[in-house]
């Protein structure tokens, strides 16, 4: 049969290879580096797309920054399934802090080590190899399998903005977005609004507040509401037994805003950024009507002071999709296929290039990937071999049995 085919054709030491071979090529974005981006990694990967004879597509998204995408099938004969991973990874911090060197990918006990092995390098090599094994076994599928390499997941996800406004990405029906989340099936993810609070005041001597409108006075009382509106914000979001409750975190706050720092004068402006995430259920009208009311709060409580606020990059919203759908029908019964077990739901805590993808193209998208779920940007990020031979299994099942069925 053609699952077994397949499965006989994914060949676990070349995955580790090519999982390996990506962690070695440093993809840490450094604005101030020039050459320091995605490009490398991205050359490996469509050269290798080339070598398996995929159809190739390369997207430049930003200088140096291209997207990468092979497919195999044809997207005039059925749906178009996307499995979505990310070239960039974050800094590894002080290499001395690392038990293993944060580029080697050293294979220790079953282990692979290094920055991004999990985020998302081995995810990303086990949707390559997963592609490439359906397509060595010859087995037909009706529509096309999409591997997607894309940039500046871990920036603004330029690269998902970017692949949702093509034409590709006008076709693709459904995603599966391969991050570590220990293969589970990750059906909800947590959304997130970073709202850029700006208080303007007047400016005045320190000796003669009066004579002024202290904006700092406003930010305090904005950060005092923080925990009432993360309260209004818990009774709007719908409870989900796989994500945390909604959270507002301030995590930026500055004053003056221009000009030197002086202990002598109350600047005229100060500004706070609050990360606000949430579970799925409201609107964006509904969660900006609480940041409103925060911020008008913080006004009152202030005379004189002005105080405004807008998302930095927008809104991304918690995304759900239900268990109904087919893709997760064929990724539950993939689950089921692969490894014996029933699938394990789970939640993702934070947003991915699927949170893009899902706003923009009303498309389901299913995160599952290998590794643990809370190793990603730590010091001695590592990830399990078995799980990434297990991951590439899963996704081999589950474009058969979605672009079969
Ligand atoms: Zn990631």
């Amino acid at each position: 049969m053609a699952l077994r085919d397949a499965l006989a054709h994914l060949d676990a030491d070349e995955l580790i290879a090519l999982a390996r071979d990506l962690v070695r090529i440093p993809s840490v974005v450094r604005p101030d580096e020039p050459g320091a981006t995605e490009a490398e990694v991205a050359g490996y990967v469509e050269r290798w797309f080339r070598a398996q004879e995929f159809a190739v597509e390369v997207q430049d998204v930003a200088p140096g920054r291209p997207n990468v995408l092979g497919s195999i099938g044809d997207a005039g004969a059925g749906p178009t399934l996307l499995l979505e991973g990310h070239t960039d990874v974050v800094t590894e911090g002080d290499p001395g802090e690392w038990a293993h060197p944060p580029f080697a990918a050293d294979l220790v006990d079953g282990r692979i080590h290094g920055r991004g092995a999990a985020d998302m390098k081995a995810g990303l090599a086990a949707a390559m190899m997963a592609a490439a094994a359906i397509q060595r076994s010859g087995t037909r599928i009706r529509g096309r399998l999409l591997v997607g390499a894309l940039v500046d997941e871990e920036g603004d996800m330029q690269g998902a903005r970017h692949l949702a406004a093509s034409a590709t990405g006008r076709e693709i029906g459904a995603a599966i977005v391969c991050e570590p989340e220990q293969n589970e099936l990750c059906l909800e993810q947590r959304g997130v609004v970073w709202a850029r609070v700006t208080v303007r005041g007047r400016m005045a001597h320190g000796a003669m507040p009066e004579a002024g409108v202290n904006p700092i006075a406003a930010l305090g009382a904005l950060l005092r509401e923080a925990p009432a509106l993360e309260r209004r914000l818990r009774r709007l979001c719908r409870r989900s037994p796989h994500l945390r409750p909604p959270t507002v975190t301030p995590t930026v706050v500055r004053a003056p805003l221009l000009g030197l720092a002086q202990a002598n004068v109350i600047p005229s402006a100060a500004t706070a950024i609050l990360d606000v995430r949430l579970t799925p259920g409201p609107d964006e009208s509904a969660v900006a009507k609480e940041i409103d009311r925060a911020c008008q709060q913080a006004m009152e409580a202030c005379p004189g002071a002005t105080v405004e606020w807008e998302p930095v990059n927008g809104f991304r919203l918690a995304t759900r999709v239900d268990r109904s759908e087919p893709l997760v029908r064929a990724m539950g019964r993939a689950v089921r296929q692969v490894t014996g077990r029933a699938p394990v739901f789970g939640g993702v805590p934070g947003s991915t290039d699927g949170t893009i993808l899902r706003a923009s193209l009303g498309i389901p998208i299913v995160t599952c990937g290998p590794g643990n779920r809370l190793i990603p940007h730590q010091v001695d990020e590592y990830v399990d071999v078995a799980e990434v031979v297990e991951a590439a299994g899963i996704y081999i099942a589950s474009a058969l049995n979605f672009l079969e069925g």
